[in-house]
């Protein structure tokens, strides 16, 4: 079983991050940069201990599920529970919230990491953690000063849990069909009203509830405007019940320890979030949080098939050697490993910009700063947006599809036993199967990417690539592979150009750009790290050779697939349907 707490965790940690400029301009002060990283080393290697201590547990329990109680709500299974109230108990709750609710102000890079070492022991219970931090965040983000006085520090103690409610049983991946409704009362509450489905931890006691305002309910229907975000507690002030109840609960193929529940709201009182009419722009700052957050479930998930298979791989013997000598079972190991190490880069990569960007809001906030330092603190910030913009579906379409496949690869390396409840490696694919589901499905993350990139993102994101590694052209070690992914990023803008020329074939073409773009910003990264780390150059190469001819594949079935092929396919199902 490896560490928790890892050689690449611990590399941002101690070099990738510039903390004094990131809590320079988060301050607006001089700040102890040796303190405040020695504290977030002591927050990572508590979490790291305790996760650890979590894991036997959550595999012994690994089926137990989810059960209603008699006030109609619903409760994770005892272990999820002892696991919860000992991260309550450590602190380690809601960390992202500012200090004066309760919370630390933790940057996103490191609640990540976090999110990441409770998915390893147990991604169910991580759905408890993430929605916490997510729910919270939202409040203290779009909610009245007196909304977040009364529940934040609920939230940072682990009083309370939270949940978002956004699907319904005619509206999943397109919210435009939401027809919950939010009704305006004379004392500025809203009624809410209507049927949510799949809502996980929805036995929690606040729900943010994404309804049709009353007021053009039916001129808004079937698109995205004219919903508000409304923050619905279970219970009211004086202890009754709200008229939110969990009618039902799923069962399903993994992540049996998350209650994923059907919902009624009866005339539940509620708050509004933000503006009246604004509340799909509200929940989006959620879910591309929490986009984050399952990247982060399913980078956790994958470390723990890995590391088992890494385990096996090396007891089991077969012709006389470790299975693991075996060039075929190593090449499987290595890819998992590298697509693991892929993953981790693009992500925390991203965590930094926005951990940037939120330091910079904070800074444009101060009137201390000059109109120079002003215009350059925007410039820099406008910039970042439109990077983590792009950077936020594709990691998690790219973390949860390699979650996928390396938890089907730890079940081939397992072989006979890997298909049994003998071993874990059938349990962690099993709970990687939603990843690729919730959250926005793979399909939707890469025709969001495609919609940054036809608003121009990519020009930006690139314009930064290319710098950077024009710079890594310099370094003997990385100068060969520096000008591979410089190449790389030629094949992408060439099919670009083709894509743009036929939008619906841009559609249908929208993974595999995606998965470009990936490769061109994760191999970027890749090499920075080798830049503190020289030692990681076989990691960086295994991905980019790997990648290079990957995307001259992808760049070709563009170019010379384009004629004809969406009609081709038509005529393929239409036949197929009968
Ligand atoms: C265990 C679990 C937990 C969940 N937790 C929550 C939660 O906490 N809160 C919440 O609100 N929801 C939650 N969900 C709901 C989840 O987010 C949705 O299931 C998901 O967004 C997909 O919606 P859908 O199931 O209606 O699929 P559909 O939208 O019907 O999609 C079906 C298929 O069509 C594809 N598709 C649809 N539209 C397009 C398009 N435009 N382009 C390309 N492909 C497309 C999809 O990719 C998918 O493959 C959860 C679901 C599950 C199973």
């Amino acid at each position: 079983m490896g560490d928790y707490f890892g050689p690449t965790q611990r590399l941002y940690l101690e070099t990738q991050v510039d903390w004094e400029a990131l809590l320079g301009l988060s301050r607006g002060a001089p700040v102890d940069v040796d303190a405040e990283v020695g504290a977030y080393r002591s927050i990572l290697e508590t979490t790291a201990r305790l996760a650890q201590s979590f894991e036997t547990d959550a595999r012994k329990h690994w089926s137990e599920e989810a059960t209603l109680t008699d006030d109609g709500g619903a409760t994770s299974p005892p272990h999820i529970r002892r696991a919860y109230d000992q991260l309550r108990e450590a602190g380690l709750i809601c960390l992202t919230v500012g200090e004066a609710y309760g919370g630390y102000g933790l940057p996103t890079l490191l609640n990540g990491i976090v999110i990441e070492m409770i998915a390893r022991a147990d991604p169910s219970l991580m759905m408890v953690i993430g929605l916490q931090t997510g729910a919270a965040n939202d409040i203290e983000k779009f909610g009245s000063e007196e909304l977040k006085k009364k529940w934040l520090p609920r939230f940072t103690s682990g009083e309370v849990e939270g949940c978002m409610d956004l699907t319904e049983p005619q509206a999943g991946s397109d919210l435009g069909g939401i027809t919950t409704r939010a009704t305006d009362l004379p004392d500025g509450s809203v009624k809410v009203d209507g049927q949510k489905i799949f809502i996980s931890n929805g036995g929690g006691e606040v729900h943010l509830v994404l309804a049709r305002d009353d007021d053009g309910y039916d001129k808004s229907r079937g698109s995205t405007r004219g919903l508000s975000l409304v923050l619905v507690p279970r219970h009211q002030e004086d202890g009754s019940l709200n008229g939110v109840r969990v009618t039902r609960l799923e069962r399903k193929l993994g992540i049996h320890g998350s209650a994923t529940c059907e919902m009624l709201f009866d005339g539940a009182i509620g708050w509004r979030l933000g503006q009246k009419g604004q509340g799909f722009q509200a929940m989006l700052e959620l879910m591309n949080a929490a986009r984050l957050g399952v990247a982060s479930q399913a980078l956790g998930l994958a470390d723990a098939a890995l590391s088992d298979a890494i385990e096996y791989a090396w007891q089991r013997k077969q012709f006389g050697k470790p299975i693991a000598e075996q060039p075929l079972v190593r090449s499987m190991l290595a890819k998992m490993v590298v697509n693991a190490e892929a993953v981790r880069a693009l992500l925390y990569h991203t965590y930094t910009l926005l951990d940037l960007n939120n330091a910079r809001e904070k800074a444009l906030a101060r009137d201390s700063l000059s109109a120079a330092e002003r215009s350059e603190i925007q410039q820099d910030f406008d910039r970042d947006t439109t990077r983590v913009r792009l950077f936020t579906p594709l990691c998690k379409y790219f973390a949860t599809e390699v979650c996928d496949d390396l938890s089907r690869d730890a079940l081939q390396v397992f072989g006979g036993i890997g298909f049994t409840m003998d071993s874990n490696a059938g349990k962690y694919h099993a709970d990687s199967l939603i990843m690729t589901i919730y959250e926005g499905t793979s399909e939707i993350q890469a025709s969001f990417a495609l919609k940054e990139i036809g608003k121009g993102a990519l020009g930006v994101v690139f314009h930064e690539i290319r710098g950077e590694l024009a710079e890594m052209e310099n370094d003997a070690v990385r100068a060969r592979l520096a000008k591979r992914v410089t190449e790389m990023t030629q094949r992408v803008e060439q099919s670009l150009a083709i894509l743009f020329s036929d939008p619906a074939y841009a559609l249908l073409r929208a993974k595999l750009m995606a998965q470009m773009v990936i490769d061109v910003a994760a191999a970027t990264e890749l090499l920075h790290q080798v830049g503190a780390d020289p030692a990681r150059i076989d990691v960086a190469e295994s991905f980019i050779m790997r990648r290079f001819l990957e995307t001259e594949h992808a760049s070709r079935r563009i170019e010379e697939n384009a004629e004809g092929r969406l009609e081709r396919d038509a005529r393929v199902l239409a036949r197929a349907s009968g």
